[in-house]
């Protein structure tokens, strides 16, 4: 095995490459990787950052997941469900702040009443944002989980266009620690492979620094988005959360599930090279600088946090969650001159489409 640095200017890297790229530690070998993915962004998706303002809808959820704080068996969480009218002023806000979409995540539920509101909320957000800057409403990416191919297309049919799953890991050995038995990385593919069917733009991610998680999983884990033809990325770092079983598990420094973060863009962007990547909040909750740091390293999706005040403590996935007590309109006014001061520019009233799924007409 060669010991010398992959070439970072190559079309095909090797699964050796990756992990490689996700090995780096010193100073000048992330400096050049940043930059790589630096470029590989401008050239393939251009400059601007796109906005999607989160709504996390509610933290009634029906899994265990092993890592997660709103798991079912968390009796510490006041569970709640966001009401329609409050959903829609997050959608109206959004408008009028010029973002392009929105993004409805969920714990996952699969009753009638909660498939029923969703496609509801859905339908009256394209009602009420349909207007000139936006022709076609607001984008929206759902995020609530594993569900039946036909409960898939309802919400496709009453507006949602993208949709946001994550595989958590492809080793099945990893995901089997991670999740209750009856949760199989087979159904999250099956799922990711019916949407993509329906017709949505599919995202997927996995956690970055889980207990056990080697950097070879890691680069399966970006080969994995390749063949599978994801258009969006979302994916951070793992925090333990105390009030789960995974809480005392020994994992990396959070300095280093950092780093290995940023790197994991870095190379997703490589590798990919026109999908949407997301900066997401997990990354700002063990750097106050994340986000941003994120974005230089190859994301252009930000999706600041509109929840409404009364709840947002309440969607506690693990500790350290930024941004609980800052309103929507100071979140924006921050991200703004954060995004500007690194040379960026947000893209306004536009959807901001992930351009690999626009090359592909599906
Ligand atoms: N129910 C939907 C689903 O499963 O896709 C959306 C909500 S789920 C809570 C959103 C994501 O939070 C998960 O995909 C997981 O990667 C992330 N997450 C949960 N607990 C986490 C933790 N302790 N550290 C980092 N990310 C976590």
């Amino acid at each position: 095995m060669s010991t010398t640095f992959p070439d970072l200017k190559q079309a095909n890297f090797s699964k050796q490459d990756i992990i490689a790229i996700l090995g780096a530690t010193s100073d000048d070998k992330i400096e050049a990787v940043r930059s790589a993915a630096q470029n590989v962004l401008l050239e393939n998706c251009g400059n601007k950052v796109y906005f999607r303002g989160l709504i996390e809808f509610s933290n009634i959820c029906r899994c265990n997941c092993y890592y997660c704080g709103i798991r079912k068996s968390n009796q510490n969480v006041m569970r709640y469900e966001v009401n329609t009218e409050d959903v829609l002023d997050v959608a109206r806000w959004c408008v009028n702040q010029g973002y392009g979409s929105m993004v409805i995540q969920s714990g996952e539920r699969r009753s009638e009443r909660f498939i029923s509101k969703i496609t509801e909320i859905l339908k009256l957000i394209k009602q009420e944002t349909t207007c000139e800057e936006l022709p076609q409403g607001l984008g929206i990416t759902l995020s609530v989980g594993e569900q039946t191919p036909e409960t898939y297309k309802r919400f496709f049919d009453a507006g949602a266009h993208r949709y946001l799953l994550r595989i958590e890991t492809t080793n099945p050995d990893l995901f089997a620690k991670l999740h209750p038995p009856e949760q199989t990385p087979e159904t999250r593919i099956a799922c990711l492979r019916s949407l993509r069917e329906i017709g949505y733009q599919v995202g997927t991610g996995v956690m970055i620094g889980l207990p056990e998680q080697t950097l070879e999983d890691l680069a399966d884990d970006i080969l994995f988005f390749k063949r599978e033809d994801i258009d969006m990325i979302g994916m951070g770092p793992f925090i333990p959360n105390e009030e789960t079983p995974l809480g005392q598990a020994p994992c990396s420094t959070a300095q280093e599930r950092v780093r290995l973060a940023l790197l994991m863009i870095a190379a997703t962007r490589l590798v990919l090279k026109d999908v949407n990547i997301a900066s997401t909040t997990a990354l700002q909750a063990l750097d106050p600088e994340g986000r941003e740091k994120g974005l230089s390293f190859g994301a252009n999706i930000m999706m600041p946090l509109m929840t409404p005040q009364n709840v947002r403590e309440k969607y506690l996935l693990y500790p350290g969650k930024p941004g609980l007590q800052q309103d929507s309109s100071a979140v924006h006014a921050d991200l703004e001159k954060r995004i500007k001061s690194i040379g960026r520019e947000i893209g306004y009233n536009i959807w901001g489409d992930s351009p690999h799924f626009r090359k592909g007409v599906k």
